[in-house]
């Protein structure tokens, strides 16, 4: 175990645990990152079995990523962002990004995870627009409180919720649904939410990808349909093209292996909340 006092502003010590699966290393592994321990990467073979393009899927949901928050920073004129289940840092950060955009442009970065909070405060909150906060997807009570959330975002005027890969980890009883519903009332006309997350194709490498998932302690419900996800949206308008697989979102031609059939198990989409 790896602690960092550091994360530990109260009584207890932040844990780092290197025999579990952690869903933010797993994913950092796909995306080539270093910041994983060989349970992690047991776990991401075990994916790119059934599935070998699984790094494929992860590399090009920061594709839709970026270009999602491009399009909030540019024309959307989106200058606040809450990022909820930022994962480790990588190549191309939404700060980053929507700096490129609106040198302005202010981002809170939400985790669960020690070690994304750990290397996050080290590599993401770097100037005084950009913060990282310890807090859970289903306590949005939390997130919006936080002191940090509150000296960056205005609630009055639009921000845009990204909810990039973390919706499918949670299983049923913990309602997805009620939670994105939860952080859609809280978006003033103008804000936008953006979800992306595996989808059930009805392909038995769907169920298959889905099962490696549960064996590894990442959430029995990863695979949900398309009916199922688009349902996130509800009462937004969604931002063309759609709730779509993540290489057909306005793609700027760095989608790796752009004609690859996998691409239909990761979908993504923008919501625009009208009035
Ligand atoms: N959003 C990034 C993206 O789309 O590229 C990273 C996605 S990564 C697959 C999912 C992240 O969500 C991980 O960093 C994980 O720690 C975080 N996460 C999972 N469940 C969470 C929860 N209940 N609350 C906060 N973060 C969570």
């Amino acid at each position: 175990r790896v602690t960092d006092p550091k994360d530990s502003p109260g009584s207890t010590q932040a844990e780092v645990n290197t025999d579990e699966v952690s869903i933010a290393r797993v994913y950092d592994f796909c995306l080539g990152g270093k910041d994983n321990f060989a349970v992690d990467r047991a776990a991401a073979q075990a994916m790119m079995e059934v599935v070998p393009e699984t790094p494929l899927l992860a590399q090009v949901n920061r594709c839709f990523l970026r270009q999602a928050v491009r399009y909030l920073a540019g024309e959307a004129g989106i200058d606040q962002i809450i990022d909820i289940g930022s994962g480790l840092p990588t190549a191309g950060n939404v700060h980053e990004i929507a700096q490129e955009k609106n040198p302005d442009a202010r981002v809170v970065y939400v985790d669960n995870d020690p070690v994304v909070l750990a290397h996050a405060r080290a590599l993401l909150a770097t100037d005084a627009n950009t913060t990282v906060i310890s807090a859970d997807l289903r306590e949005p009570d939390v997130i919006f409180g936080h002191p940090e959330t509150r000296r960056l975002i205005d609630t009055s005027r639009p921000f845009a919720i990204l909810l990039g890969g973390i919706l499918m980890h949670l299983e049923d009883e913990e309602d997805p649904e009620g939670i994105a519903a939860n952080l859609r009332d809280r978006l003033p006309a103008g804000g936008h939410l953006l979800v992306s997350n595996t989808c059930d194709t009805g392909e038995p490498r769907a169920a298959e990808l889905a099962r490696v998932f549960a064996e590894n302690g990442m959430g029995t419900r990863c695979f949900r349909t398309w009916d199922e996800q688009i349902r996130y949206f509800d009462g937004l308008e969604l931002v063309e093209p759609g709730l779509v697989p993540n290489n057909e979102w306005r793609p700027a031609g760095d989608v790796p292996d752009p004609d690859n059939p996998a691409h239909a198990l990761h979908i993504g989409g923008l919501g625009r909340k009208v009035r």
